[in-house]
């Protein structure tokens, strides 16, 4: 993998291919993301919730350990369950990220306690995460791997082609994911507080209570700054925090994505945002789902040997907390309509059966919305129109006169 400063993601070429030898297995969900066969060949059948996915528990839960939900990203969940399978003995090695510097983050075989704390948080800019592959590959290792939804679909390929993998793996934790962002565009909102982007070199953007601000340490020395996300935040800034992080310089790929909630995890866990656990100082809490009997068995022990608490989170409660992407990502094929007329170049995608009746003429009108930002970001001299563009985004893509009313009582008054 190379890092491409003018991309700024990390892009894979291939080298050692010798022209007689047969082909090898390639796995990138970046090319192809097939739900129909992925389904098929894990569960071995098609989800009856195409909206959720196979699903054999859905709650709201945290780490028992105060510390860690704390400096988790949501409630610690992922990384009490990872502390509990060292702890029984059951894995040798934590596949996590050490994305917190936002030009070398790269994934780590995290071998302790202290170190899968250490990977605790959300990276939300683009990492090497493949780059401790070929090690966990060629190991005798037991492991558990943590990734964002595309990074588990792909190691499913890998167990699939690779039995011995397979046979090793103890958990595929799947986090939720709305998509990854170019650190440029998030360094325009941290300009915003009088921080240069370039000279950061570790940021946690889930600092302190859930859901989090976001903590900068610079390379001058200087004392770690914290600026806020959504929480506590005015809402000009909120409307600066969206165009940074939830549109110009999103990964195109991430767009175009089917699978937002870990479909082809054992356990997938994300944030709750429902007002009920919001509460600003709210300890963190994670959205779970277990997916898989292995998956269900290892929270039940979690749960059982006091690591992870559980509360009751709906199946409908669940949906809403993630918004509307959750509903928009599931049509990804309809996404990847928009970007072939927008002369984009879409991945190859299937989606589930069940999913293909729910589409709405909002989704196109979001489809649009979001592919043509990605498609301008390069035209420099259309920066300036950002700004108004959200305004307009904010106040009339709600479809709904009520909502378009009170949002513009919360633009007045800067809430
Ligand atoms: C890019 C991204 C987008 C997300 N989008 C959503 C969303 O739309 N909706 C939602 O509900 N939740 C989303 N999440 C998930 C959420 O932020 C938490 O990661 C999840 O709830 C797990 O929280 P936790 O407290 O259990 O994690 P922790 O206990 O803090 O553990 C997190 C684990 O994830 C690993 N990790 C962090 N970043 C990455 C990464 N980029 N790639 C691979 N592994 C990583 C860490 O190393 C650590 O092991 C997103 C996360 C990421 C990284």
């Amino acid at each position: 993998m190379t890092f491409s400063t003018e991309e700024e993601i990390w892009t894979p070429s291939l080298n050692g291919l010798i022209n007689e030898a047969a082909a090898g297995l390639r796995v990138c969900p970046g090319a192809k993301m097939d739900m129909q066969g992925v389904a098929q060949a894990v569960f071995n059948r098609q989800p009856d919730d195409a909206l959720v996915g196979e699903s054999l528990l859905i709650a709201a839960g945290y780490a028992h350990d105060p510390s860690v939900r704390q400096a988790a990203a949501s409630g610690g969940v992922t990384t009490a369950l990872l502390d509990h399978l060292f702890a029984r003995g059951e894995i040798d090695v934590a596949y996590c990220s050490a994305g917190r510097d936002p030009k070398h983050g790269k994934a780590v075989l995290a071998r302790s306690s202290d170190e899968i704390r250490q990977a605790m948080g959300s990276h939300y800019h683009p990492i090497n995460y493949g780059s401790q592959l070929p090690a966990l590959v060629d190991s005798s290792d037991r492991f558990a791997f943590v990734g964002l939804p595309c990074e588990i679909a792909a190691m499913r390929e890998v167990m699939m082609a690779r039995p011995d993998v397979r046979d090793r793996c103890v958990a595929l934790i799947g986090l939720f994911c709305g998509g990854i962002n170019r650190f440029s565009g998030i360094g325009k909102y941290i300009e915003n507080f009088g921080t240069d982007p370039k000279a950061v070199d570790d940021i946690d953007y889930r600092d302190g209570a859930w859901p989090g601000q976001i903590r900068l340490t610079t390379t001058d020395g200087a004392a770690p700054k914290i600026i806020p996300r959504i929480m506590n935040n005015s809402r000009w800034n909120i409307l600066r925090y969206v165009i940074s992080f939830q549109g110009y310089w999103m990964l195109p790929r991430c767009r175009i994505c089917p699978d937002q909630i870990a479909d082809f995890a054992d356990i997938a866990v994300g944030d709750p945002h429902l007002p009920r656990f919001k509460s600003y100082g709210s300890p963190g809490y994670s959205a779970v789902i277990a997916r898989t009997k292995k998956g269900l068995e290892i929270i039940n022990d979690a749960v059982e040997a006091s690591a992870v608490v559980l509360e009751p989170l709906s199946r409908d409660e669940l949906v809403k907390s993630q918004g509307y992407t959750l509903e928009n990502r599931r049509q990804a094929l309809l996404y990847s309509k928009v970007a072939s007329f927008l002369g984009m170049k879409p991945p190859e995608i299937s989606i589930y059966k069940g999913l293909q009746n729910h589409k709405t003429w909002h989704q196109y009108v979001y489809a649009f919305v979001d592919l043509i930002k990605i498609k301008v970001r390069q035209r420099k001299w259309l920066r300036p129109f950002y700004m108004p563009l959200q305004i307009f985004e904010y106040l009339f893509l709600t479809f709904s006169v009520r909502v378009l009313l009170n949002r513009l009582g919360k633009l007045a008054r800067g809430k």
